[in-house]
């Protein structure tokens, strides 16, 4: 259920909405808006009485959400969330005009490697360096990353080329960890149904980038990002990286059709992941022009300077060269959307 204050109504009328919601035994999320304030009410708010609320001073309305999920639906907040990542060199957006590239191999290897890789997409203009530290492997004796040696390389190349770093936690310890040296906060597919996981990144001073499960429909994505907001974190990206689907000529099925349906059910931003999404180098091209054209936010993309010796996820890889490429032609796209790439 969603309360919308009177637009201009004063602090003191906020705070009694407030108290009285909690006093109710339910849990409030205002959100303070330049105009109006609205507050989202979570618990079982059937029994709550909306015309005991709408009598108290300063309430325009109350609105039943129709949907299970409350804080990231549009009907909560109307207006786009831009997600702010402060990073060495600035900060990046995503969610606003500009698109964000985040780009990066599957995994930290080495410190050589690393090195390798996020030299030329500094200056290509990537401000997101993304890599694995902690990979979730389908093998118990694939390559399972670096770990905290891994986090250090990435912290390194943050301080050399002011990019910010984007790596993936599987629990809770490594959470703790990849919080303290990450900018934003990564959350595998296979983890997104993990409630645990997900309520320990709500409560993260760090941005969420929320992939989407394997098998996970759009109402079970924003039911996970949900749990990461009710902890008090609104600050998720969502990710698409393929589903599985009956098809078999790649890794995955890249549903770019989810991009526009998340659009119209949620404020949050939202962004394509062809490696992932096709499995195949030849095909990141094609589906990142493709998602840009879309409505994506942003595009995460696997690169390595050698991809055939990559540790991991080698073959859908493409080279530093071959994203300064890329990127050259998605700001081309962007413009007749009239966005930009940063
Ligand atoms: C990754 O981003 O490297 C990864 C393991 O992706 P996903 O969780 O989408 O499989
Ligand atoms: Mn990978």
């Amino acid at each position: 259920m969603i309360v919308v204050m009177q637009a201009g109504a004063p602090e003191q009328q906020v705070k009694d909405v407030l108290e009285r919601i909690e006093a109710l035994g339910f849990e409030a999320h205002p959100i303070y808006g330049a105009f109006k304030t609205v507050i989202g009410i979570t618990g079982d708010t059937a029994r709550v009485d909306i015309g005991m609320l709408e009598t108290l001073p300063g309430v325009a309305e109350c609105i039943r959400v129709g949907r299970p999920y409350k804080l990231v639906s549009r009907e909560f907040k109307n207006e786009n969330t831009v997600v702010r990542i402060p990073i060495p060199s600035g900060e990046v957006t995503i969610g606003g005009e500009a698109i964000a590239m985040i780009a990066g191999p599957c995994a930290i290897e080495t410190r050589e490697q690393a090195f390798a890789i996020a030299e030329p997409l500094a200056k290509a203009g990537a401000h997101l360096f993304r890599a694995g530290a902690y990979k979730p492997r389908t093998s118990p004796y694939s390559f399972q990353g670096l770990a905290v040696p891994g986090l250090e390389i990435m912290t390194e190349l943050r301080e050399k080329f002011g990019m910010g770093i984007v790596t993936e936690a599987v629990d809770h310890e490594t959470l703790d960890q990849v919080e303290r040296y990450a900018d934003v906060i990564q959350i595998g597919a296979r983890n997104m149904q993990n409630y645990s996981l997900l309520k320990r990144a709500g409560r993260a001073h760090k941005p969420v980038l929320l992939k989407r499960g394997l098998s996970a429909t759009l109402d079970e994505l924003l039911m996970a990002a949900e749990y990461v907001a009710s902890e008090g974190n609104l600050q998720i990206i969502l990710c698409e990286r393929g589903v599985r689907t009956f098809s078999d000529h790649s890794r995955n099925t890249l549903d770019l059709a989810v991009v526009p349906a998340v659009k119209s059910r949620s404020h949050l931003p939202i962004i394509v992941d062809p490696s992932h999404g096709t499995g195949q180098r030849n095909k990141v091209l094609p589906l990142s022009r493709a998602a840009v054209a879309v409505g994506a936010d942003g595009l995460m993309i696997e690169v390595h300077h050698e991809p055939d010796h990559a540790w991991s996820d080698g073959a859908q890889c493409i080279l530093p060269s071959e994203f300064v490429m890329l990127r050259e032609e998605v700001a081309q796209i962007a413009r007749v959307l009239h966005r930009s790439i940063n």
